[in-house]
């Protein structure tokens, strides 16, 4: 027997423990009954395991947004916080409205889709695009492009940096 084949390296060792963990995980993740929604969008750990990429506090914002967990008005009061669901533009602060549809944030969008069509030929700006994790079939580096974009987006809008939604705020025009 020659000598390579008897030999076991330490890469070996750690590369068959790190598939050994990532099948466990994706088991247990796939028998999860939590996290629904999340694995929707994130059907393989190895793909999840991405965002721990740089810039964590945006990949963070993505997650919530895939999730329908965040500060957004319309997620706030689904988890028990006695806020107003509405933008302050009026409309339901709900992940669409934020991305999609909001006029506060539209330069921002414009700047997005303009991004988006020159870079990955996306056309109309849509939930699955944004927030998906499928990637393009024939463009390489397709998804982490969009995810790239978005991220400079939910930067550029500010709504996460915010510490505290106007509507938290004691309203002393209603107590007259
Ligand atoms: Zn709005």
């Amino acid at each position: 027997m020659p000598e390579d084949s008897r030999t076991t390296t330490i890469q070996e060792v750690k590369g068959a423990s790190h598939k050994s963990c990532m099948i466990k995980w994706q088991k247990r993740w796939e028998n999860s009954s939590t996290g629904r929604t999340f694995y929707e969008f994130f059907p393989s750990v190895e793909q999840k395991r991405h965002l721990d990429d740089p810039d964590k506090a945006t990949y963070g914002v993505i997650l919530q947004l895939q999730t329908g967990y965040s500060i957004l008005n319309a997620h706030r009061i689904r988890v028990g916080i006695n806020a107003s669901p509405l933008c302050e533009c009026g409309a339901l602060e709900s992940t669409e409205h934020y991305l999609l549809e909001c006029c506060i944030h539209e330069a921002h969008r414009g700047e997005l889709l303009k991004a988006l069509h020159k870079l990955c030929g996306v056309t109309v700006l849509d939930i699955k695009t944004l927030l998906n994790t499928d990637d393009h079939p024939y463009i390489p580096g397709w998804r982490e492009t969009i995810t790239s974009e978005l991220s400079k987006y939910i930067k550029a809008t500010g709504r996460f940096m915010k510490k505290q939604p106007v509507s938290d705020k004691p309203r002393s025009d209603i107590h007259n």
